[in-house]
This record gives C-alpha cells, sequence and structure tokens, in this order.
C-alpha cells in the first residue's frame, strides 16, 4: 500500500479553470478566490486523511469481520498509458477513500453509512466519473446518476440526471429513507433535494478541464463521421462504488457514476438500476458495478451475481467470475464488479484491461490495484 503526500497532477487542479456555459461571468478576483478556496478545502481534507497512519489496527482481536470493498472504474487502463503521478494520485485517493469507510465500521458505523462516506470522497475528487469528475453529454452537459441499498432490509434509493447535485449518493440514500419511492429522476429529484435541505451546485461545479478535453475529442471525432468512442483515456469508464460488511453483519452496496461520456441527455445506464449496477442483500451478498451499463441492465448484472450465490450454492467468487467473465464477455458487454457475501468473502472480476479497485479487511490491511497484474 502506497501512502504519503498526495500528488494531483496539474491539470486535476484546473478543474474550475474556465466557466462552463451555462456560467454566469465572474470577475477574475472572485474566480482566484474561489478557486484558492475550493482547492484548500479539498487539500486540507486530504491532508488530515494522508496523515493517518496507513494501517488502522481493529480494536478487538475478537470483534467480529468487517470489510469493505471499493472501484474507481474499470476500462482502458493500462500501466503503459499511466504516468507515475497519476498513479499516484488514483492509489493515494483509493486509499483516502478506504480509510474513510475503515474508520466508520472499525468504530461499530454501519456498512450503509461507510459505503455513503466512502463514496462522497470519490465524488468529491477529479480523478472519477462521479460527482465533481463526471464526464460530459453529447450536448456538453454533466448528468448524474447513484444508488444505495441496505442487505438488512432491502430498501433502496437511486437518482438519476441530477445536474445540480454535488454528492448524488446522499440523495440516493435521501430518496431511500425520506420518501416512500426507490428511484426519483431529473427535476423532481432535484426539487426532493431542496425540501431535504440539500444544498444545489450550479452546472460549471461539475465542469473540469480534463474531462472537458475527453469530450471534445470525441466531438470532434463524431463531427467528421467516425464513429465510436475516441480510443485510450476516455474509454476508462471511471464510475466508483464500495460495498461493505459491518460487525453487525450486515451488507450494503453503492455506486455513483458521471454515466458514459458523450451519452445522449435523458440516458441512464446501470449504476442507479436495483439489480444491475447495485444490489446488496444479507442472505446472499453486495455488489457494485462499473462497465458498459446497457449490458448490466440487459444482464440484471448486481442481482444476478447474488442469486447465483443464494440459489445455486456456488461461490461468491464463482458466481461473479460467470457473469463478468463469462455472460458479459460473450455480449461484448465491458466492466467489472465488486462483490461481498455475508462472511467477508470478496471478488473483484474485471474483464477490461484494468479496475481501480482497493480492499481493507477488519485488520486494517489495505490494497489498493489498478492493473490485471
Ligand atoms: N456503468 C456506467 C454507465 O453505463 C458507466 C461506468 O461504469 O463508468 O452509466
Amino acid at each position: 500500500m502506497r501512502s504519503g503526500k498526495l500528488y494531483w497532477p496539474n491539470t486535476l487542479l484546473k478543474s474550475l479553470a474556465r466557466p462552463a456555459r451555462q456560467a454566469p461571468q465572474r470577475s477574475p478576483f472572485t474566480q482566484n478566490m474561489s478557486r484558492s478556496l475550493l482547492r484548500l478545502a479539498a487539500c486540507a481534507g486530504l491532508f488530515v486523511s494522508l496523515c493517518l497512519p496507513s494501517v488502522v489496527h481493529s480494536q478487538a482481536a475478537s470483534a467480529p469481520n468487517f470489510v469493505m470493498v471499493i472501484h474507481g472504474g474499470a476500462g482502458a487502463i493500462l500501466r503503459s498509458s499511466m504516468t507515475p503521478e497519476m498513479e499516484k494520485a488514483y492509489m493515494d485517493t483509493l486509499t483516502i477513500a478506504l480509510r474513510t469507510g475503515y474508520q466508520i465500521l472499525s468504530r461499530g458505523g454501519t456498512s450503509l453509512d461507510a459505503v455513503e462516506a466512502t463514496i462522497r470522497v470519490m465524488e468529491d475528487c477529479p480523478l472519477f466519473n462521479a460527482g465533481k469528475g463526471a464526464v460530459f453529454t453529447a450536448e456538453g452537459t454533466n448528468e448524474l446518476d447513484a444508488s444505495i441499498m441496505d442487505g438488512r432490509t432491502l430498501n433502496a434509493g437511486a437518482v438519476a440526471a441530477l445536474q445540480h447535485v454535488k454528492n448524488p449518493i446522499s440523495l440516493a440514500r435521501l430518496v431511500m429513507e425520506k420518501s416512500p419511492h426507490v428511484m426519483m429522476v431529473g427535476a423532481g429529484a432535484e426539487e426532493f433535494a431542496k425540501s431535504q435541505g440539500v444544498k444545489l451546485v450550479p452546472p460549471h461545479y461539475f465542469w473540469t478541464e480534463r474531462r472537458w478535453k475527453g469530450y471534445e475529442a470525441e466531438k470532434t471525432r463524431a463531427d467528421s463521421g467516425k464513429t465510436g468512442a475516441v480510443p485510450g483515456e476516455e474509454r476508462k469508464f471511471g464510475t466508483v462504488g464500495a460495498v461493505a460488511l459491518d460487525k453487525a453483519g450486515n451488507l450494503a452496496a453503492g455506486t455513483s457514476t458521471g454515466g458514459t461520456n458523450m451519452k445522449r441527455f435523458g440516458r441512464v445506464g446501470d449504476s442507479p438500476i436495483i439489480g444491475a449496477g447495485t444490489y446488496a442483500n444479507n442472505l446472499s451478498c453486495a455488489v457494485s458495478g462499473t462497465g458498459d451499463g446497457e449490458f448490466f441492465i440487459r444482464n440484471n448484472v448486481a442481482a444476478d451475481i447474488c442469486a447465483r450465490v443464494r440459489y445455486s450454492g456456488v461461490s461468491l467468487q464463482q458466481a461473479a467470475d460467470d457473469v463478468v467473465m463469462k455472460e458479459l464477455v460473450a455480449q461484448n458487454g465491458g466492466g467489472g464488479v465488486i462483490a461481498m457475501d455475508r462472511k467477508g468473502n470478496i471478488a473483484t472480476p474485471f474483464n477490461t484491461p484494468g479496475m481501480y479497485r482497493a480492499w481493507v479487511t477488519s485488520d486494517g490491511k489495505i490494497t489498493v490495484k489498478i492493473y490485471k497484474d
């Protein structure tokens, strides 16, 4: 595991360097001030987290097992196309996110709290395609989706096509806990957010230079008549997710995304679909997925893995491998999942070159991985 000072590549820090089309013009002084404050706030949080010991020890040897796994998206993530700085930034941020969840679980907090808090850290980081770092739609806007599920009660909450909510995972949880519904979308979801006291952010909050460049490259390609996505960089999906088992033996899962680059506005992928991108049931397992959402929806990926564990008695690893490495591969559906059963066994199969992933066990041992090897 790596620890130490987090290096933010310059491009990632320029997240608010250019206002989006919808943004009102502000004076250079105000822009600089808010940029500095934002960076300061982000860095302060990161610094505090990085000062924590890299291995946090569990409180008692007899403490029940608790464990957490997270992902930061699967895709064409190759060692050969990664700079050491970028690799370190990803590994450090995954570690910070995981520690956030670990601390909640180690103090006896719920898996739901751990999943939400951990995903919020990744939503606030421009590295991932969720929250702050969301990709752009074909129209140059951002539309965010998220869902969360409680394996103890089977309660679930989901939101889609949000344009003004900084942390969609928390709104998904509010839908689950403060409404009789499971899923809310677009303007209705944002009205509900306001009614719950959630502060909305202007659309330009989600503007980052890296994603905008990806959008422009894909748009130029599309305008010139070429079909398909730009190879390489932008084929990394970057969605984030977490699954956790708490000391009380309860599972939870959550997923948050900006969707796919250049998606049509109004398109919704698997991440907010309970059963497709997210599922948790104490009787079987908890799953969060990342990849070609349409395939995850058609195959009901997350729920299918849990159903196999529950009804056919295969191991978690077997069930997850069969769905991700066989079913999806046979259909050309790219992606991966993180999965955990009620005993705390974990599986992280992916059929793409890489998947950002990390896990922590009760003894505080953190493992972070990006590539296949
Ligand atoms: N599954 C997400 C979607 O289709 C994309 C991703 O995982 O990056 O919206």
